[in-house]
Order: C-alpha cells, then sequence, then structure tokens
C-alpha cells in the first residue's frame, strides 16, 4: 500500500479514533502496567479503523508522538516521533488530539505579552518537560508601546527547570522563591531577540537579577557573555 498516499484518505474519525487509542496505550504506560502494542492495535482494526492496516496505525501513533515531543510531554517510548510529517497532517493530528483533551494549545502560544508569558511559563513549570523545546528560530517583532517579540514559553519554562534554581551565571541560589514556591530567575536571550537572536535553549540562559542586569549594562558585559558561553554547555555562539 502507498503509504502516503494513504495518510491522506483518513478522516478525522479515524485519526480521533487512533488519537483516543494512543492515549489509552499512553495512560497504561504510565500506570506502569505491561503495555500490549499489538493487542491495543487489534482492538483498534476491530472498530473504526477497520481499513487500516497494522503498520499504517502504528505511523499515525508515531505521527501522535511527534505532536506530543513537540510540546515536551510525555509520549510512548514504544513509538519514536516520526520526522517529516505534512503540515496538513500535523495539522489534522493536532486537531484531533485537541478534540480529545490531550493538551491545551493556548498554554504554548508563543505571546509578546511578558504577564501572560509568564502565566503560561508557571503552568508549564509545574510538569516535568520532556526533552528539549524546539523554539522560534526568528521571533516575530510585535510592535507596541516598546516593541516587543513572541516568544515560546515553552524555551522560558525549560531553561527555568534545567537552572533548577541556580543562577547560570554566578552559581548562586536564586535570591528568593514566589509565592508558588518557585525559585525566581530570569532568563536571558545571550544574542538579544532584537540582534536576531533565536529563541532556543541554546542562547538563553536562567539568571539572578544581579547577573541579568550586568550582561545588558555592566562595563563587562560582553568579557561576561564570553564566560556565560564557556560556562552552560548548551550555549552556542549565533
Ligand atoms: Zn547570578
Ligand atoms: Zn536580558
Amino acid at each position: 500500500m502507498d503509504i502516503e498516499k494513504e495518510k491522506n484518505d483518513w478522516s478525522d474519525e479515524e485519526l480521533e479514533a487512533a488519537v483516543e487509542g494512543y492515549l489509552k496505550m499512553l495512560a497504561i504506560e504510565k500506570s506502569d502496567q505491561k503495555l500490549n502494542k499489538a493487542h491495543e492495535n487489534r482492538l483498534l482494526r476491530e472498530g473504526v479503523l477497520i481499513n487500516r492496516s497494522r503498520v499504517s496505525i502504528e505511523y499515525r501513533m508515531r505521527n501522535i508522538s511527534t505532536v506530543l515531543h513537540d510540546l515536551c510531554l510525555p509520549y510512548i517510548i514504544g513509538y519514536l516521533p516520526a520526522k517529516h510529517l505534512g503540515a496538513g497532517v500535523t495539522e489534522r493530528v493536532r486537531a484531533a488530539m485537541i478534540a480529545k483533551g490531550a493538551f491545551d494549545p493556548d498554554d504554548y502560544a508563543p505571546t509578546a505579552d511578558d504577564q501572560v508569558l509568564n502565566a503560561k511559563v508557571l503552568k508549564l513549570e509545574q510538569r516535568k518537560l520532556v526533552g528539549i523545546p524546539r523554539g522560534i528560530e526568528k521571533p516575530q517583532r510585535v510592535s507596541g508601546t516598546t516593541s516587543s517579540f513572541l516568544r515560546d514559553p515553552l524555551i522560558k519554562a525549560w531553561v527555568l527547570q534545567n537552572a533548577n534554581g541556580v543562577c547560570e551565571g554566578c552559581s548562586q541560589d536564586a535570591p528568593f522563591k514566589l509565592p508558588n514556591g518557585l525559585h525566581f530567575l530570569e532568563v536571558h536571550h545571550v544574542t538579544h531577540l532584537v540582534n536576531d537572536g533565536p529563541d532556543w535553549v541554546t542562547n538563553a540562559v536562567a539568571l539572578c537579577p544581579n547577573c541579568h542586569r550586568r550582561c545588558h549594562y555592566s562595563s563587562d558585559r560582553d568579557e561576561f557573555t564570553k564566560l556565560l558561553y564557556k560556562k552552560v554547555e548548551r550555549l552556542r555562539v549565533e
């Protein structure tokens, strides 16, 4: 069977059935019960997916893993994220997942509003982020009273979670905790967004307010930034 052609023929109903099957399997895996993928696959083919092959259902499951992986959500280990989904397919798989309540797309929508960003980040930080978020290569500029950029809340949440309350500049503990118990650190883009820096984890660090101000205002800001590149291994010079 031509899998490319077949892929496009999936109805919304079929995609939703696949997502439902996937979420059921994910729940089994999370609860540490033994997951029998072949059995679940068979069950799906006895229902709405009666016209689909075992292999094409497995491929669809990998599409679903891709969507979860892109959101740093846990996915089924046995279904590795498939690369190169057609954009249309991704959108339809995503829509089916949203319809089934797999995630709230608003949590992940980029924003240029600092308060909105922080609210999203707080929510995302409550869970263990899986893998590394992709971020935004060229954050879009939004004009307002002060011009700012559309940023990916996952990037800020990941950088803060990864720092775990310790400033990546001076290695000191964050100066205080927020009312929700999380440590207060700021996230700085080493190549500033205004200088075309990407909103990527390879260009963002978690800093205490002192180190952050130092990056922007100090007489030794260039040297300090060089030190950051040396100290924080994931950073890449853009
Ligand atoms: Zn510091
Ligand atoms: Zn900054």
